[in-house]
């Protein structure tokens, strides 16, 4: 046994509890591409990118390069107080890749959680209103502005309220749960109904700040919201003066088969949160918004000594390079269409694979029992199995497959990870796991 996997016992850490899922007892020592390699020297396929962190793959020779150039100049200053000019241009860049013809500003921060925490005060701030309304499902985030606008899991709530006040969820138009022969249109009709039933019984929409929604759900199962339902909010928010804010966390910078998920739906944001894979991953988080809305908060309501920091903004801009020169936009979407192909086969071969979604190299796949119901124990061997054959998978909402390999993943390795899959699932079928 390795020394680091002695530590790991020793600390009896364990994520299992954490998580519901047996999780694997590996060390990772280094990571390049799609790889990672435990301390052991065992390679796996990476087909969860760090939870979305590492799109452009691990440890990219020019985001490495980047991080080390800008080591050797300048550390740390307080973006807060001085400017620096590598901070200062990934604000710029991000103006002008984000959509909305309209001027923006940026603030940066050291999470996507407290991106979205920034979202709730520049909203709060710009309308003078209290009230945030969000989604069942949503994962915007763990610190208490972020977790208190989530709805993915009952647990994550437990024993720390009181939560942030005045913060209501209404249903995620889960499509999974549209009725039969329910089309979109009408889907999304029902959904907006449930949407707007607050606003017609006890909260009057002029209190209401703002809604933020992720277009579409990462921690929740990968779910998008239908194209309808999302004019319709996006609408709303417009005739109330409410600030529409997407979370891009989880499913921008090319995730899925476009640069941003709300790009799906030709829809521009006034504002927007961005993390995880902005600096492939090392702690950068970026809200970029309407001037108007981010000017209304005065400098310390939104500060954070280390935020935008130049080695991670350097990373970011290399990280921004990488996905226009590798084409990773187009790349998630075209790999995203051989990974639908095989998990659609792979529904019509084995009864316990229900819904599958998937957008770009971006997937959510339910493993089902013969009832139909949501099978978490089955998901949770196949899992393990995935990873006794070497590749890295974890599960969603305990019984959907979370299928986000880096972008930069190879056909080849892609290959190699369906016959994983395809084995692991055979087994199953054959009551061998
Ligand atoms: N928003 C979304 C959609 C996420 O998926 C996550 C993390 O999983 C967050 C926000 C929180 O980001 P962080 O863990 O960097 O605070």
């Amino acid at each position: 046994m390795s020394e680091n996997k002695k530590i790991l016992d020793e600390e009896k850490i364990n994520l299992a509890d954490a998580t519901r899922v047996k999780y694997f007892d590996i060390v990772i020592d280094h990571g390049q591409g799609a790889i990672i390699t435990d301390a052991d020297g065992t390679d796996y396929i990476d087909l969860l990118a760090s939870a979305s962190a590492t799109n452009i793959g691990h440890s990219h020779p020019k985001v490495v390069a980047a991080i080390s150039n800008q080591a050797k100049k300048l550390i740390q200053y307080t973006p807060a107080y001085f400017a620096n000019p590598v901070t200062a241009s990934l604000a710029k860049r991000l103006v002008d890749i984000t959509p909305g013809n309209f001027k923006k500003q940026v603030v940066f921060g050291n999470s996507g959680s407290d991106a979205n925490d920034a979202i709730i005060k520049f909203a709060r701030g710009y309308t003078g209103r209290s009230y945030v309304v969000s989604f069942t499902g949503a994962y915007h985030g763990s610190t208490y502005g972020a977790i208190s606008i989530s709805g993915v899991s009952l647990n994550m709530t437990r024993k720390i309220g009181p939560l942030l006040p005045n913060t209501i969820k209404v249903p995620f138009p889960d499509q999974t749960q549209r009725e039969a022969g329910e089309s979109d249109d009408a889907f999304s009709e029902r959904l907006f109904k449930q949407f707007k039933l607050p606003f017609e019984t006890y909260l009057p929409a002029d209190e209401v700040a703002l809604v933020i929604i992720e277009p579409i759900q990462g921690d929740g199962g990968i779910i998008k919201a239908p194209q309808k339902y999302m004019s319709l909010i996006y609408e709303f928010t417009r005739k109330h003066g409410i600030v529409f804010a997407v979370d891009e966390v989880n499913q921008g910078l090319g995730r899925t088969g476009k640069l941003w998920s709300i790009d799906h739906f030709g829809i521009a944001p006034d504002m927007m949160s961005i993390g995880k894979s902005l600096a492939s991953g090392l702690p950068l988080s970026a809200v970029v918004g309407r001037t108007e809305i981010m000017s209304s908060l005065s400098a310390p309501a939104n500060v954070y000594t280390t935020a935008g920091n130049p080695v991670t903004a350097a990373a970011a801009m290399a990280t921004l390079d990488v996905i226009a020169e590798e084409n990773l936009v187009a790349r998630s979407k075209k790999l995203g269409e051989l990974a639908r192909d095989f998990f659609e086969q792979a529904a019509r071969s084995y009864w316990f694979i229900g819904d599958v979604r998937i957008y770009g190299l971006n997937g959510g796949i339910d493993i089902i029992d013969e009832h139909g119901k949501p099978d978490n124990q089955a998901t949770t061997k196949l899992i393990y199995r995935i990873f006794e054959l070497g590749a890295i998978m974890i599960s969603l909402r305990g019984n959907t497959l979370r299928f986000q390999p880096p972008l930069v993943i190879t056909e080849e390795q892609l290959t190699q990870s369906f016959k994983i899959l395809t084995q692991a699932f055979t087994e199953l079928a054959a009551g061998n796991l």
